[in-house]
């Protein structure tokens, strides 16, 4: 088992990918323009949809679905979700949408040709029934089955985070090519060697996003690697919320982001490519 370097919080150091401080310091304004040449990469829960207590429980704004189909046809199909979640569940609240996605880190990867690629999947049964046995003797863990991933939710169960975490390392030390996931209260066992990073770097080999500059939005740790990846190509990573990381730029809630998705995506006037790679500190608000 190997534990996945997203499993704790990114170190501090100098150059392009310093941490930016935690607490809330952008306003809606200094976020980059989305321009004709971005290719934009979102996570979903606490991005693009408010946290809920359960996962099922996630409201979808009206306005998400409709900027995201004017997005989609202003960019030419250079959108992509970038989630943990279940591919199924991601339809299901995008309905009547299926955008290219990476779900499960990039487990399962819908390319923008509405082809569906699944990775080889370990064999998790021991995972599953470790965290299942924890979860039926505390009734605030909840275990989460994907096609290629477990994850114990430990949301309703803070004081409960070092012993979830003491099973899901046993459980993922004994089944092999897998690793250990550490995200807003879950942890998660998956196939080793795939992020939302290495997920974006595949998106960014084929049409329409290859060639682009990428813009990736996430809020949680699992979410650096994201941002990691597109700034490695050019891009700029957009942090929702609080925390230290290694995104160029923050924005402070969900509703904050789909304003400034539904902004954009409304312009008429396109921004000119080149506005894109202005140097970001201009226009980080600290
Ligand atoms: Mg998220």
């Amino acid at each position: 088992m190997k534990t996945s370097a997203q499993t704790s919080a990114p170190t501090s150091g100098s150059g392009p990918d310093s941490l930016l401080p935690s607490g809330p310091q952008s306003l809606l304004q200094a976020l980059p323009r989305i321009g004709p040449q971005t290719a934009l990469f979102l996570d979903f829960d606490g991005t693009l949809a408010d946290l809920a207590a359960q996962p099922e429980a996630v409201q979808v704004s009206q306005d998400l679905v409709p900027a995201l189909t004017q997005l989609m046809t202003r960019l030419n199909g250079a959108l992509a979700i970038v989630s943990g979640r279940k591919l199924a569940d991601l339809d299901h609240f995008l309905a009547p949408l299926q955008l290219p996605t990476a779900a499960e880190h990039g487990a399962q990867h819908r390319l923008a040709s509405g082809e569906v690629v699944k990775l080889a999947t370990p064999d998790l049964q021991e995972v599953a029934r470790l965290s299942t046995a924890l979860a039926q003797r505390h009734a605030g863990l909840r275990v989460e089955i994907k096609s290629a991933a477990v994850a114990l939710h430990y949301r309703h169960a803070p004081e409960l985070e070092a012993l979830a975490l003491q099973v899901m390392t046993e459980a993922a030390s004994s089944t092999p090519q897998v690793e250990l996931l550490c995200g807003k209260y879950v942890f998660e066992v998956k196939p080793a060697g795939i992020s939302k990073g290495s997920a974006i770097e595949a998106f960014m080999t084929a049409p329409p996003f290859a060639g682009r500059i990428p813009l990736f939005a996430g809020d949680d740790l699992t979410d650096e690697a994201g941002f990691s990846a597109v700034q490695r190509l050019g891009g700029h990573g957009i942090k929702v919320g609080e925390g230290a990381t290694l995104a160029h730029y923050r924005c402070e809630t969900p509703a904050a982001l789909r304003q400034w998705l539904q902004t954009t995506g409304h312009e008429q006037v396109l921004t000119p490519a080149s506005n894109e790679r202005d140097n970001p500190t201009e226009r980080i608000n600290t």
